[in-house]
């Protein structure tokens, strides 16, 4: 049989430790198959890519959106998202799929009985979390900074900065970038007081960084997660996605973890 490849797709891609999991998965599993990364400055010449040379891929920022309207068919979740990080080549059509939705309520299982959560942040994963957690019955609000990326929240209870109103839930997910680069929280020190007396649980989306929100997070006591398993979980469910489920999800996990 003929070895099979893989790749993502994304700009800045050099960083991503997306060939690193499934690098291990496939060694360890012992399959026949490469996966790279493909730099790719503008989404335009993405599908003629993907249907020329790959099996499967994913893709990372910014081309989720875009890759999500090439798509000869999108499956799943990702149809209400609008954004997909899995393609899959069937047969010379391009198949989109979104991981990063359950892969992260899969990340929120350590926390149980979660009945109400506010997101904080208005892009791409807000998205993708938002519309899992509604999907399975979990009441939503999103707090953002400014007000236009909100517009796309319509079947949300969303506030900014300057409307929001403090009340109980449940957990509070950081989806926004503050906390990546520079040691910002995700909203002003008043509100997070707020928010944190407020709660029981918080997870960050950041990975391998103990970033201001988690800390005070845990000034609080509150049990903490960053996002280190959503990420993992997102890329066994996309292996899963490129073998047509020949493994477990608990066969993958072991290999991919060694990548962290
Ligand atoms: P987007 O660019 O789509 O959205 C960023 C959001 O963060 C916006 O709502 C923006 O608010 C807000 N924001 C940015 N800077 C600040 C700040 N200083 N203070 C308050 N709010 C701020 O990003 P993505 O959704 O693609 O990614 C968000 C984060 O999620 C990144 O840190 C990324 O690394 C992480 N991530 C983790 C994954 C995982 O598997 N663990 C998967 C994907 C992403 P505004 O609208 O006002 O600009």
């Amino acid at each position: 049989m003929k070895a099979k490849s893989f790749t993502i797709f994304g700009n800045p891609v050099a960083h991503s430790i997306s060939p690193k999991m499934h690098g291990f998965a496939i060694e360890g599993l012992g399959l026949d198959a490469t996966y790279t990364k493909t730099h790719l400055e503008g989404a335009c010449r993405l599908r003629t890519l993907f249907l020329e040379s790959f099996d499967a891929a994913n893709v990372t920022v910014p081309h989720k959106e875009a890759a999500f309207g090439q798509c000869d068919e999108v499956r799943g979740i990702a149809q209400e998202i609008g954004a997909v990080n899995t393609l899959i080549n069937e047969n010379g059509h391009m198949i989109g799929y979104n991981t990063d939705a359950e892969g992260f309520y899969r990340s929120m299982q350590d926390f149980p009985d979660i009945k109400s959560a506010l997101i904080l942040g208005a892009g791409g994963t807000a998205k993708a979390i938002s519309y899992i957690l509604k999907e399975k019955g979990i009441e939503v609000s999103i707090l953002n900074r400014s007000a236009s990326r909100l517009e796309a929240f319509e079947n949300f209870k969303t506030a900014t900065w300057e409307n929001f109103e403090a009340s109980y839930h449940d957990i509070i997910i950081n989806t926004t970038s503050a906390g990546l680069e520079e040691e910002t929280l995700p909203a002003p020190k008043n509100i997070m007081i707020g928010l944190f007396e407020h709660t029981k649980y918080a997870i960050d989306v950041i990975y391998n960084k103990e970033t201001p929100f988690l800390k005070m997070a845990k000034e609080y006591k509150i049990p903490t997660k960053d996002g280190a398993d959503m990420l993992l979980y997102q890329g066994v469910l996309a292996f899963n996605l490129f073998y047509h489920d020949t493994f477990s999800f608990e066969e993958i996990v072991p290999f991919m973890q060694k990548a962290f």
